[in-house]
């Protein structure tokens, strides 16, 4: 509990209008894109790392949690405030404080929302990648303290590949700043990977150094639909094998494509078993060439139809179609648990085939859909709480995908992170003494454990046995 006399206090230092206290107004941050929740005995929205400080200082000397916030479309509960305390929402520091064309840099401050940076550094000629689905309405504190990922990272990379530096208030109140502004820097250790996908565990980020790239002259995007997994699968191998280059390979099961079906700006059969969607990026005669071999590859693969989109437009509402398929899941049961695993890309069909017979076995709908190019792929198992049998279900499940996973050399999170829900399976992949070491860098970061508890290595955690 956050006491009385701390919470004047906190009034005091960013505004009473700044704090939310009423129960119905901090039940709105009271969950994530998960389906966790839980009550925070506070909301409190700083606007400025000085005020994020002051916070800080005061739940260490009265040892309450300190949970950051961004925009709350995590997929592993690591906004939820599990344990109380007070919600720190970043959203009031939302300026984007520079983009410099001469140094290819930007500089951001957390609550900035992604799409509107991205499209302010594309005003500028120039270009940002990451895009995860949610671009539009997560933010780039977010996306840090979860190294956000998305369809481009095939070729482009992710979050961590475009951090240069972070400003950060450390759980002990002190303000740091690592890493630089420039392309390169290896002076001292590079805390700047550490806090990257750290889930707001060792400090909230108050202000995020960018890389920035040249905006590709020009992108072609293809189509594809399969009439089985395994056509689309060999087609990605092709694809991959073949030094093409793609900028983007995203595939969507037939579920998955049923919830899309309608927002698709062509047909695609009834009986398709999977569609490929890929992007090409670079000079307008390269990609014309890459795209073409590419859509033979398919062809020869037999898919059919193979589209390519003709105008900017047609290719807008195929990824727009792209982004929606997580919410649009929803429409085949009300509850769902999304998984992010990655395996090796040679170890793709083997896993989707095993996911069938699992979905078969286990009597629940698990629609795949993700990041082919690069083995990362979204498993979700859906559930209505109304059946009997399907909530029981759904843990051994996904208990069995992680196995599997494991059992493919694959690893159990390629974006979303641990947080909450992936926290009893971390065991799964880390071994004891490798927990035990990233346990001793929390105790030294936050020593009194305000920052996020309860996150990545659950309280009085009995980590589970490795299965293979
Ligand atoms: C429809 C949908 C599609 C998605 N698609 C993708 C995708 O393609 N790729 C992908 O990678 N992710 C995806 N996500 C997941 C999610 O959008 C990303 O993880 C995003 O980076 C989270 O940003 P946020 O602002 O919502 O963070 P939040 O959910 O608010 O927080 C996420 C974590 O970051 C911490 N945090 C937030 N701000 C700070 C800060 N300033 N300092 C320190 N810690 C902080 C929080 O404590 C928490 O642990 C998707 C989510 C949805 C709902």
């Amino acid at each position: 509990m956050v006491p009385e006399n701390v919470i004047r206090e906190i009034e005091a230092s960013v505004g009473q209008e700044q704090v939310l206290t009423a129960a119905e107004d901090r039940w709105t941050y009271a969950f994530d894109a998960t389906e966790e929740a839980h009550l925070p005995d506070l909301v409190v929205f700083p606007g400025s790392a000085a005020e994020v400080a002051a916070i800080v200082r005061l739940a260490n000397e009265h040892r309450f949690p300190v949970v950051p916030r961004g925009a709350g479309t995590g997929r592993s509960g690591g906004s939820v405030p599990i344990q109380g305390g007070v919600v720190l929402v970043l959203t009031r520091l939302n300026r984007i404080l520079e983009i410099n064309t001469q140094d290819l840099v930007a500089v951001v401050e957390p609550g900035v929302i992604l799409g509107r940076f991205k499209a302010a550094v594309e005003e500028q000629g120039l270009y940002y990648p990451p895009d995860p689905a949610s671009a539009e309405f997560c933010t780039m504190g977010g996306n840090v303290a979860e190294c956000a990922g998305g369809a481009v990272a095939v070729q482009y990379g992710v979050t961590r590949d475009y951090v240069l530096g972070l400003e950060v208030v450390l759980p002990t109140g002190e303000i740091i700043e690592a890493g630089t502004r420039t392309m390169k820097g290896v002076v001292g250790y590079d805390l700047t990977r550490l806090f990257l996908g750290s889930e707001g565990t060792l400090g909230v980020i108050t202000r995020i150094t960018l890389r920035l790239v040249a905006k590709p002259p020009a992108r072609q995007t293809l189509a594809a639909a399969f009439g089985t997994l395994t056509a689309a699968a060999g087609a990605v191998s092709r694809i991959l094998a073949s030094g093409l280059a793609p900028t983007a390979l995203e595939f969507m099961d037939q579920v998955t494509l049923k919830c899309v079906r309608e927002m698709l700006p062509f047909k695609v059969p009834p009986q398709a078993a999977a569609l490929l969607l890929i992007a090409v990026d670079g000079h307008p005669r390269d990609v014309e060439e890459r795209a073409g071999a590419m859509a033979r590859f398919c062809e020869e693969q037999g898919a059919k139809p193979v589209l390519r989109a003709k105008t900017a437009a047609e290719a807008e509402e195929l990824w727009q179609a792209r982004k929606v398929v997580s919410p649009a899941l929803k429409k085949i049961k009300p509850q769902k648990v999304s998984e992010d695993v990655v395996v090796p890309l040679g170890a793709i069909p083997d896993l989707i085939a095993a996911l069938e017979e699992l979905s078969q076995r286990r009597g629940l709908v698990i629609p795949c859909y993700g990041h082919a190019g690069d083995g990362n792929i979204h498993v979700n198992v859906l559930y209505d709480r109304g059946r009997p049998g399907e909530v029981e279900a759904v843990e051994p499940t996904v208990e069995e995908i992680f196995v599997l996973v494991r059992g493919l050399k694959g690893t159990l999170s390629g974006e979303h992170g641990i947080g909450l829900t992936k926290a009893p399976y971390l065991g799964m992949e880390l071994a004891p003494a490798a927990i035990a070491l990233q346990k001793r860098l929390k105790q030294a970061f936050d020593p009194n454990n305000i920052m996020n508890p309860g996150k990545i290595f659950p309280p009085g955690e009995k980590a589970k046995d490795p299965r293979v």
